[in-house]
């Protein structure tokens, strides 16, 4: 018998009361082939987003649209209760966590409504909200198929810095809490069910780890409990060639390098959260990605390096797409030459807490170009022009300006930047079908290659870059 594992169930893997049934197969099979499961779940797929949605409508004063998501999300779990679970005490238990829940989003939204004010730490506390009701579901149907399991609220586990909407953990205490509360139920024979994305500060105030943050939770709690392996469940078969929502015939990769997945995680691929990857890689443990739904079908799994094995060095492995970007340019041509032009113009975006996805100089240095959501456009463009205001005047730099609705398409594949006549091949491919690349950027891993092209093209972007990878596998 293999020895111990965490398991994360995502949203769609959530989605209803049959999606947990199966959730819950998957985890009572496992009990013949691992001495510890401890398992990880996101909320009830689109549960976070109507959250969401309801903290922000309480602040722009639409009493009604939250009342209304109040009781869509009541009913949708409600609903799962009743049609999940057979016990009536089970049901009665889980019926009154949720009841519990859905009048704390209640309050807290009247309290936003109120205050006219939502600050990042009172959204974690509504955005947690959704894990919290999801645990209970899965554990109460684990117990009554005979598994012994508990719910446990990671705000108990993972102690985190006060970075609301992105906190980071304190590994070496959440180790200690981890193995204290986890180790227990572990020896007892018990499967802890913990909600993922979420912590707490060290005097108990809820964070969360950022959007799509259960998988870097399970990392987070495989790391703390030196697990041998952590499963991702989620809806697809694994980390494909692309999004197969963009590309219906995208297939599965049976391997990624960590550098690989790291790039595409980072360049946009949602099956995976970028900061799953660090601690799984410090600590040598094995990561897997599965379809809850073809449990047996193709999977991938994340290894240290494949540059020999299983494709050819060199080739596109895969394309991801970031959407939603803005590209910022600075340019002037009193720009050359003069030192620490790109020092100051980040320092100028870091002051404004965004972060730079892309960065791409042409040699001439007369100007500098970067990518960063379209959310803090203003902000930045107001940074940098407050930076410069006396180049600005001298006209050393001309302008600084944005482009709206970019989008930034990466390919990614070990040693790809390296082989002759790639980069050609792309652009050969986006020229073929029309598409204007209006930027690119290599990134220092060698293993991708960024177009900043427009958003009504990043679809066409993505299947023109993705036949090139079906003509050379
Ligand atoms: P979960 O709720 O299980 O965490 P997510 O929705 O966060 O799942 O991530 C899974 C989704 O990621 C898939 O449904 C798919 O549309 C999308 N996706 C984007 N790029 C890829 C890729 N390269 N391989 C697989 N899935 C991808
Ligand atoms: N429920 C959270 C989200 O939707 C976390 C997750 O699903 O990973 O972002
Ligand atoms: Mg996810």
């Amino acid at each position: 018998m293999q020895r111990s594992i965490v398991m994360k169930f995502g949203g769609t893997s959530m989605g209803d009361a049959a999606a947990i049934r199966q959730a819950a197969v998957i985890v009572w099979e496992a009990l013949d082939e691992w001495q510890s499961i401890s398992i990880v779940v996101s909320a009830m797929s689109g549960v976070t987003d109507m959250l969401l949605e309801g903290a922000n409508t309480a602040t722009t004063g639409q009493a009604d649209r939250y009342c209304e998501l109040t009781e869509q999300i009541r009913q949708q779990h409600i609903t799962t209760a009743t049609e999940l679970l057979k016990t009536a005490k089970e049901r009665g238990h889980v019926r009154a966590h949720i009841e519990e829940r859905i009048n704390e989003f209640l309050s807290l939204c009247h309290a936003i409504h109120v205050l006219k004010e939502l600050t990042p730490r009172t959204l974690d506390a509504v955005l947690s909200l959704g894990e919290a009701m999801s645990v209970s579901l899965l554990a109460a149907h684990l117990q009554e198929i005979g598994c012994p399991a508990e719910g446990v609220h990671s705000g108990e586990l993972i102690r985190t810095d006060s970075v609301f909407q992105s906190a980071y953990p304190d590994f070496e205490t959440t180790r200690k809490l981890c193995q204290l509360r986890l180790g227990t139920l572990l020896q007892a024979g018990v499967v802890p069910v913990i909600t993922g994305f979420i912590g707490a500060t060290q005097d108990g105030t809820t964070t969360t780890l950022g959007r799509g943050g259960s998988d870097f939770s399970a990392a987070i709690i495989g790391a703390a409990l030196e697990a041998d392996e952590v499963w991702i469940w989620t809806d697809v078969d694994g980390v494909m060639s692309t999004d197969p929502r963009v590309v219906p015939t995208a297939r599965t990769l049976e391997t990624v390098s960590y550098r690989e997945i790291s790039e595409l995680a980072y360049f946009g691929a949602k099956v995976l959260h970028p900061k799953t990857i660090r601690p799984v890689i410090e600590r040598d443990i094995t990561l897997w990605i599965r379809n809850t739904f073809n449990p047996q079908g193709p999977a991938t799994q994340v290894v240290a390096n494949n540059d020999q094995t299983t494709h050819s060095n060199g080739n596109i492995r895969a394309v991801t797409v970031i959407k939603n970007q803005c590209l910022i340019t600075i340019e002037g041509r009193g720009m050359i030459g003069v030192q620490g032009i790109a020092g100051r113009a980040f320092n100028a975006v870091a002051r404004t807490g965004t972060s730079v996805s892309l960065i791409s100089q042409a040699s001439s240095e007369q100007s500098i170009c970067f990518t960063l959501p379209v959310s803090a456009v203003d902000d930045v463009i107001n940074s940098a022009k407050n930076e410069f205001r006396v180049e600005l005047e001298r006209r050393d730099v001309d302008r600084i300006w944005a482009l709206d609705n970019v989008v930034i398409v990466t390919a990614v594949g070990v040693g790809m930047r390296h082989t002759p006549g790639i980069a050609g091949r792309i652009f050969s491919a986006l020229g073929e079908s029309g598409i204007n690349v209006i930027a690119i950027a290599q990134g220092s891993s060698e293993v991708s290659v960024s177009m900043v092209v427009g958003a009504a093209d990043a679809d066409e972007s993505v299947r023109a870059i993705h036949r090139l990878i079906e003509k050379h596998p």
